[in-house]
């Protein structure tokens, strides 16, 4: 598949921008692997980046590999034992689609990351791979023991979804690797979940604080530290322009007795 050429702006003629939408899995596992090309899916984390990045510090020409038009990405739906979350779902599909109780905390995020238009962009493994320590989907997803499922021309690894987020902006995946599906053990999409985000005000903000818990007594952390975690009453809390360390132990602990609260009353 030849890609669509552009001069990335401020750039010279010779250094381009690359681009291939391709709608078979195969095909963009080999540009993948065989271009480094970038995958892209609904773009709301890369595109805000670059233009940040070419507004301070120039721009800079990157192949992308828009995952888009790929169908088997985006299902959602019961495989024997386990559901399978596609990575290109996005949030308003997330949203919007009728899951068992134990989706309710995933749904509960989606609904509260960013506005609409974000919601019909933005995707569930672009989330997780952008590896922000306020992504939302991060504690519904550990929550749930979700497994990543990572392809490459050379085969498939899955990986438990703790194992797969190592930092904050840095996972596992390889160069030659795209992020396929979640993969969620039946069992516990049908243990009633909550989730509790606290922000600086009550819609489009990235979140201080959140938590995911369910009936039986689990419950996750996001933004509190580098990477969201089971919680067992401890948290060494990161401070940052939206909250200090001080605030974000009293927050941590506030929305975990919410969400475990709303789980059990679910
Ligand atoms: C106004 C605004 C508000 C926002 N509010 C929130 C919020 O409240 N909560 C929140 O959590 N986030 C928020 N975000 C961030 C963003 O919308 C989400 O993280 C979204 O889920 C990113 O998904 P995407 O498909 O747009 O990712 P993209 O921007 O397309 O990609 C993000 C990263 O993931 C990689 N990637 C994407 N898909 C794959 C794949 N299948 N395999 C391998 N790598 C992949 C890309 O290479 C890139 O590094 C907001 C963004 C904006 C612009």
């Amino acid at each position: 598949m030849r890609p669509h050429t552009r001069p990335a702006l401020g750039m010279e003629a010779a250094e381009l921008d690359r681009y291939w939408r391709p709608r078979d899995l195969r095909a963009a596992l080999d540009i993948r692997a065989g271009e480094g090309a970038r995958p892209l899916a609904g773009g709301t984390d890369i595109y805000p980046a670059r233009a940040h990045h070419a507004a301070w510090e120039g721009s800079v020409a990157e192949s992308l590999l828009d995952l888009s038009a790929i169908a088997e990405l985006r299902t959602l739906e019961r495989d024997g034992r386990h559901w399978r979350l596609g990575a290109g779902v996005t949030w308003a599909a997330l949203r919007d689609a009728a899951l068992p109780p134990g989706f309710r905390a995933l749904q509960q995020a989606a609904r509260q990351v960013g506005g609409r238009q974000v919601q019909a962009r933005g995707t569930i493994g672009g989330n997780l791979c952008n590896a922000s320590p306020a992504a939302d989907g991060v504690p519904p997803l550990l929550l749930l023991a979700a497994e990543a499922v990572l392809l490459s021309p050379v085969g498939e690894r899955r990986l438990p979804l703790d194992r797969f987020i190592l930092g904050n902006r840095r996972t596992v995946l390889r160069d030659d690797e795209i992020l396929a599906a979640l993969l969620i053990p039946a069992e516990r999409a049908e243990v009633p979940s909550a989730f509790v985000k606290l922000g600086a005000r009550r819609h489009l903000v990235i979140s201080i604080a959140m938590a995911a818990a369910d009936a039986e007594g689990r419950a996750t952390i996001g933004a509190c530290s580098e990477v969201a975690h089971h919680w067992n009453g401890e948290v060494s809390p990161i401070s940052d322009i939206r909250g200090s360390a001080e605030y974000r132990r009293e927050a941590a602990a506030e929305v975990v007795s919410r969400a475990l609260t709303l789980a059990s009353a679910a």
